[in-house]
C-alpha cells in the first residue's frame, strides 16, 4: 500500500501487459480491450484507486452486456504497478472503441478510465475515429500537451485524482447507507408476529394503517435518509452538535414528505428523528476506503450529537409541554425517545442489537430474531406510545406480559397470543418499534460489503 513503484518495476509491468495482450490477441484473433487507471505519480495501487478501478470493470462489463457483446475471456490484475484488466471481446473494434471512448467521456469516474481496443494490427485511437482528444485532468483543456509538457505537478494531479474519487464514492455509500435505512424499516414492519403493532398478519392495535402504508412512508423516506447521511459526510469537519441542528429542516421536510405519501397518517415520525440521526452520525464517521462504523461508535456520536440539544427542549417542555410526550416528561419524568437518544441509544446498544445477533448466531431467521428483540425491548424499555394509549397501567402490564414470557423458552405461539391480547388491551409499542428498526440497521451496516 502506498508504495512507490520504480522504474524497473514500471517497464517490467509494460512488458509483461504487451506479452499478455499479443498472447490474447494471437490465441482468440479478437479485439482485446485494455483497461487501466489514469494515475499520476509514482503511487499506482492504493485501496481507493482499487475501488475505482472495481467500478470501472463494472461499468466496462454492464456497457458490453447491454450492447450484446460477447466476453470470450477476461484477466484481472492487481499488483503495485497498478490495475489493469483485459477483455477479449467478440465485436467489431470500431464498435468496441466507440463504447470505450462514452465510458471514458460520459461516467462521473470515466476522466480516470484509460480503455484501449486492440487489434493485431495495432491500436485505434479516438482521433481516427473522429473523437477530440482527452481534456486535461487538472485544467479541462484539450490539445494545450498539459501531460507532455508537465503544466501540473504530481501532487496537483493527485489531489484532482482524489477528489474525483472521495466526491464519487461519498455519493456512492450515501445511497447505500440510506437505502439500509429504508430496508431497516421494511425489516421492521414485515417481522411478524410483533404484539400490538402492524405486521404481516394484522394492522395490531391500529385502524388507519396496514403493511402498505409503512411501504408508501418508508419509500417516500429513503431520499431522506441518504441526505441525512450527506450531512454527516458534509458537516464532519464542524462539531457534532451541528450536524444535528442542521438535519432538523431535513428532518421537517421528510414528516412532510411522509404525511403526503400516507396520507396523514404518522407512521415512522420517530424512525425520522431516530434513524435519521444515526444516518447523519454514520455519515461523520464515514471514510472512503476505511471501515464503515461501528454501532457502537455511531450510538456515542448520537448521544454527543444530540444530547445538548435534547437538554434545551428538555427544559422547554417542563415549563410548556405541547404533546403527550412533553405532558409525561414533566408528570413522570419519562423521557421517551429524546432521552433514548441522547443516551447514545442504551436500549439498542444493551438490548435490541445483542438479542438479535444472539438469536441469530443460535440459528433463529431474521425474522424470529427481530421478534424476540423486540419482546426483550417491550419488557424494558418505557415506551411513550403505550403510555400514550393504556397510561402507565399499560405500560407496567405490558412489560410484564413481557418479562414472563422471557422466562421460558420464546416460541412464536406464544408472542402471537401475546398480540391478541394487546389488541384487545389496544396498546401498541410504537417506541420499542423504532428501536427494532435502529437494530435491524445497524446490524445490516455491519455485513454491508462495498
Ligand atoms: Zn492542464
Amino acid at each position: 500500500m502506498d508504495t512507490p513503484v520504480t522504474l524497473p518495476q514500471m517497464l517490467d509491468a509494460r512488458e509483461r501487459r504487451v506479452q499478455l495482450q499479443q498472447t490474447l490477441l494471437h490465441q482468440y484473433k479478437k479485439p482485446v480491450i485494455s483497461f487501466t487507471m489514469n494515475i499520476a505519480g509514482p503511487v499506482k495501487y492504493i485501496p481507493l484507486i482499487s475501488r475505482g478501478f472495481h467500478i470501472g470493470l463494472e461499468r466496462l462489463e454492464c456497457a458490453l452486456t447491454a450492447a450484446q457483446l460477447p466476453i470470450l475471456e477476461q484477466v484481472i490484475q492487481e499488483e503495485v504497478t497498478g490495475c489493469q484488466g483485459m477483455f477479449v471481446v467478440d465485436g467489431e473494434p470500431t464498435l468496441l472503441k466507440t463504447l470505450c471512448i462514452q465510458l471514458e467521456d460520459e461516467d462521473h469516474l470515466g476522466r480516470l478510465f484509460d480503455l484501449d481496443v486492440l487489434e493485431q494490427a495495432g491500436g485505434l485511437s479516438r482521433e481516427q475515429m473522429g473523437f477530440s482528444p482527452r481534456p486535461c485532468l487538472v485544467c479541462g483543456q484539450i490539445g494545450k500537451g498539459c501531460a507532455s509538457r508537465r503544466l501540473h505537478s504530481v501532487e496537483e494531479l493527485q489531489q484532482v485524482t482524489k477528489q474525483i474519487l472521495t466526491q464519487f464514492f461519498a455519493h456512492w455509500d450515501a445511497q447505500q447507507i440510506g437505502n439500509l435505512a429504508g430496508k431497516a424499516l421494511m425489516y421492521e414492519v414485515c417481522t411478524t408476529p410483533k404484539p400490538g403493532l402492524v405486521d404481516r398478519h394484522n394492522n395490531g392495535s391500529h385502524r388507519d394503517m396496514d403493511v402498505f402504508t409503512f411501504l408508501d412512508s418508508t419509500a417516500a423516506l429513503l431520499p431522506y435518509f441518504q441526505q441525512a447521511v450527506e450531512l454527516g459526510q458534509q458537516t464532519a469537519q464542524l462539531p457534532p452538535e451541528q450536524t444535528f441542528q442542521k438535519l432538523r429542516p431535513l428532518g421537517v421536510a421528510a414528516e412532510k414528505a411522509m404525511f403526503r405519501s400516507t396520507g396523514g397518517i404518522n407512521t415512522h415520525k420517530g424512525a425520522i428523528f431516530t434513524l435519521g440521526t444515526v444516518c447523519a452520525a454514520v455519515g461523520r464517521l464515514w471514510n472512503v476506503c476505511g471501515a464503515l462504523p461501528s454501532p457502537a461508535s455511531v450510538c456515542s456520536l448520537c448521544r454527543t450529537m444530540s444530547k445538548q440539544a435534547m437538554e434545551t427542549e428538555f427544559q422547554h417542555i417542563f415549563h410548556a409541554p405541547t404533546t403527550r410526550g412533553g405532558q409525561f416528561y414533566r408528570d413522570y419524568g419519562i423521557k421517551g425517545i429524546r432521552g433514548e437518544l441522547a443516551a447514545g441509544l442504551p436500549s439498542v446498544m444493551q438490548i435490541a442489537l445483542p438479542v438479535l445477533e444472539q438469536e441469530l448466531s443460535c440459528g433463529r431467521t431474521i425474522e424470529e430474531s427481530g421478534t424476540v428483540s423486540l419482546i426483550h425491548l417491550m419488557a424494558a424499555v418505557q415506551d411513550t406510545n403505550l403510555i400514550n394509549r393504556g397510561g402507565l397501567e399499560g405500560q407496567h402490564w405490558t412489560a410484564q406480559q413481557a418479562q414472563t414470557i422471557l422466562k421460558e423458552p420464546i416460541t412464536m405461539e406464544t408472542i402471537a397470543n401475546f398480540d391478541q391480547n394487546m389488541i384487545a388491551r389496544n396498546l401498541s409499542p410504537g417506541g420499542c418499534a423504532d428501536l427494532l428498526a435502529v437494530a435491524y440497521f445497524l446490524h445490516l451496516l455491519s455485513s454491508l460489503e462495498r
